[in-house]
């Protein structure tokens, strides 16, 4: 049997699915902090969680769409550790900072 929804069923499933993902993203946020780390921001609409050591390849290699929050939010302790919220302002300076952290690093300016 071919199962189509009309136009109306799709669109409040695409709401519903909305709905959904603005709700684990506000548990994501409220577990970690609600608010950017760096500068207060409180916007929800503007705050992204960041991996404080810059090491979310690995999760974004692992996880699919809201399956990174969902399993992060299973063990709060340990994402704290590894994760913080920051505004979409903040979190690009920080790339700016490690990018350019990154140039000098590798030409040798500074060394560690
Ligand atoms: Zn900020």
């Amino acid at each position: 049997m071919l199962l189509t929804l009309t136009t109306h069923e799709r669109m409040v499933s695409s709401n519903r699915n909305k709905r959904h993902c603005i709700n684990v993203k506000k548990n994501m946020i409220n577990m970690l902090g609600d608010k950017c780390i760096n500068c207060g921001e409180d916007d929800i609409d503007v705050l992204q969680v960041d991996h404080i050591n810059d090491d979310g390849k690995k999760d974004r290699d692992k996880y699919t769409g809201l399956q990174f929050f969902r399993e992060s939010l299973k063990t709060p302790i340990e994402s704290k550790k590894r994760l913080q919220i920051l505004c979409a302002n903040c979190n690009i300076r920080k790339q700016r900072i490690r990018e350019e952290f990154d140039r000098l690093e590798k030409h040798k300016i500074i060394g560690f």
